[in-house]
């Protein structure tokens, strides 16, 4: 057996956000090892390149330096040596997202891909990781938190870990600073939340919450052979969203406020937000991180991995983290309903959905999806959001047709015993398939349809036969999301079919929508509103302004295009009943039994 590979990581110099990364090899290549940097962290679909923020590299044996080459974006060779070799990396960090390390004087934060290269050619051998602390005054009361297995660190501690080979190394986010710590069991496994960041949130609750949302979870597929503790790494600025999930952990990023203090009842919306949040990236570490794509089997870190299945993977769990909140009884089923009317609400008012299926939206994620222009609401379509709708029909169908007997629980079991635990990964159409198998229905033309044509997805009949009215309105205005219904007296006639937004104190259209009236008028991405019909324009009273206007109207909108001033002429035209909310029907019958069965009721 070869001897682990030996990693170390500190915080060299906090103010200057700079990591001293070290790694020694016991035997390395004898024609020269070489060593390589993740191009891009799973989960996160986007070529991030992290070897750029590798500032210095040496290499010596036995204290005796060694010549180390640039091969390429991401590699480097050592001279050939006999013996055990060190490699020693200072590593600039100051990406403070969910993606990134962040090293400051208040905190320190690392996903290994970021800052730990790979020993090529000996990727399987079991590493260790020295985690050290800092001099720092400040520092004094750190504490570490993180799901690597600890090999002498004490709990929370400072000290050594280990992780059975490359890949499980760089799927432990590490946390260090002055965290607020809870834990809870769920499933008989042991969890932690760790929160890094200035909070007073009532950690009791927390955990009781998070408990009973990571038990509904561990109920539907069951634990995981390997699941033997989970943590999840909280980051709660004053403003800020996301989530990255991994096999025994994830990491969050959520507003202070949306977290509940002593003393609060109830769930807002801001904590439901972050409710949902957790439950999504919960369930990843089913859906993803153990069931993946075939073509994520292994994880080929040094480019791209085409699929067209980033749909099931995001859609199926955006479809469940929401689903989980209603039926572990978190939320009502009126609060899920209006989340739901959201969603279809964020899909229909994408024109891209006509353009361009989830397959080739999954596909081309790393060149639409996580790069999207101005134009992105015409030309693509999200595979979270329309395929979390993909997932609803799926289910709703199988239920409907099945008489109960199928529903999507069903599918997701079965593609966990076949695809979870057995090192295999899902083929393109496995999903698809085995909807077919276990229901004995034909859903060919509907799988060709939903997920790899660009028609709509009839919900309305489904959500009908489930007790539920699928309704639509025009917006009420910008911070309209959906999901409730409106007064008829609020709703504007009229559209713009533009985003406006501030941008340095100033009215910027930020998107157009093909077709609509901006568009047609002449007015660019970038363009500056200064006045409409002479009256200066400021995005905080446009819905007012709009709301004015009737069909057919004529206006004069003056913009800036850069440094020079236009005037543009713009009809305005009817604003499209595109926002949706959906109401429960009152009435005691078989839909609303199938509705209550399908929520959990
Ligand atoms: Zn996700």
């Amino acid at each position: 057996m070869t001897d682990a590979h030996k990693y170390s990581i500190r915080p060299s110099d906090p103010a200057a956000h700079l990591f001293e990364v070290r790694l020694t090899v016991a035997k390395p290549d004898e024609a020269g090892q070489v060593f390589e940097m993740p191009a891009w962290i799973p989960g996160s679909y986007m070529i991030r390149d992290y070897a750029r923020h590798v500032v210095a590299i040496r290499a010596e044996a036995d204290g005796v330096g060694l010549d180390v080459r640039k091969l390429d974006n991401s590699r480097w060779r050592i001279e050939p040596a006999d013996r055990p070799v060190t490699l020693v990396l200072e590593v600039y960090a100051h990406d403070d997202s969910v993606r990134g390390a962040h090293l400051d004087t208040t905190h320190a934060y690392f996903n290994g891909p970021c800052v730990f290269p790979a020993v090529v050619g000996q990727e399987d051998v079991e590493c260790q990781l020295e985690i050290g602390s800092s001099e720092l005054s400040e520092a004094r009361n750190w504490r570490v938190a993180t799901s690597m297995n600890r090999a002498g660190a004490e709990p929370y501690g400072f000290g050594t870990y280990v992780a059975g080979d490359y890949a499980e190394l760089i799927d432990h986010p590490v946390e260090i600073g002055s965290l607020s710590i809870g834990e809870f069991q769920a499933g008989g496994i042991p969890h932690v939340i760790a929160i890094r960041g200035n909070t007073k949130a009532d950690m009791a609750r927390l955990c009781h919450d998070l408990q009973t949302l990571c038990s509904y979870h561990m109920q539907m597929l069951g634990a995981p052979k390997d699941l033997d503790r989970y943590v999840f790494l909280l980051h709660a600025p004053g403003n800020g969203y996301g989530g990255l999930e991994h096999r025994w952990s994830s990491s969050l990023v959520s507003n202070r406020d949306s977290l509940p203090i002593r003393g609060d009842e109830g769930i807002s919306p801001e904590y439901r937000t972050f409710l949902g949040l957790v439950s999504h990236e919960y369930f990843h570490l089913w859906n993803v991180k153990r069931m993946k794509p075939d073509a994520f089997t292994p994880y080929d870190l040094s480019q791209e991995s085409h699929t067209e299945l980033l749909w099931v993977f995001e859609g199926v769990t955006s479809y469940y983290d929401d689903l989980a909140l209603v039926r572990s009884g978190l939320i009502p089923a009126s609060e899920y309903l209006e989340l739901l009317g959201q969603t279809i609400t964020r899909v229909i008012r994408g024109h891209g959905r006509r353009r361009q299926s989830v397959a080739e939206s999954s596909f081309d994620a790393w060149t639409k999806f996580y790069k999207q222009d101005a134009n992105a609401g015409n030309a693509i379509v999200s595979y979270y959001t329309k395929g979390s709708l993909i997932a609803l029909a799926l289910d709703l169908k199988l239920r409907a047709e099945t008489d109960g007997r199928v529903s999507l629980d069903d599918v997701m079991r079965a593609c966990w015993d076949k695809w979870g635990e057995t090192g295999e990964g899902m083929p393109e159409r496995g999903l698809e398939e085995i909807s077919a198998d276990i229901s004995g229905l034909d859903l060919s033309d509907f799988f060709e349809a939903a997920v790899r044509g660009t028609g709509e997805l009839a919900l309305e009949h489904l959500l009908h036969d489930h007790g539920v009215e699928y309704c639509v309105r025009r917006s009420k205005g910008r911070k309209d999301k959906g999901g409730d219904d409106a007064e008829a007296s609020k709703l504007p006639s009229v559209w713009l079919g533009a985003t406006l937004s501030l941008r340095g104190g100033k009215a910027v259209f930020v998107s157009l929508t093909n077709g609509g009236p901006a568009e047609v008028a002449g007015i660019s991405p970038g363009d500056e509103l200064v006045a409409l019909d002479g009256v200066r324009a400021n995005v905080s009273g446009s819905d007012t302004r709009i709301r004015r206007y009737r069909i057919g109207d004529k206006s004069e909108l003056t913009v800036f295009r850069g440094d020079e001033l236009l005037t543009l002429k713009l009809k305005w035209a009817e604003a499209p009943a595109d926002t949706c909310y959906l109401l429960m029907s009152e009435e005691k019958d078989t839909r609303s039994l199938r509705r209550d069965n399908w929520l959990g009721l």
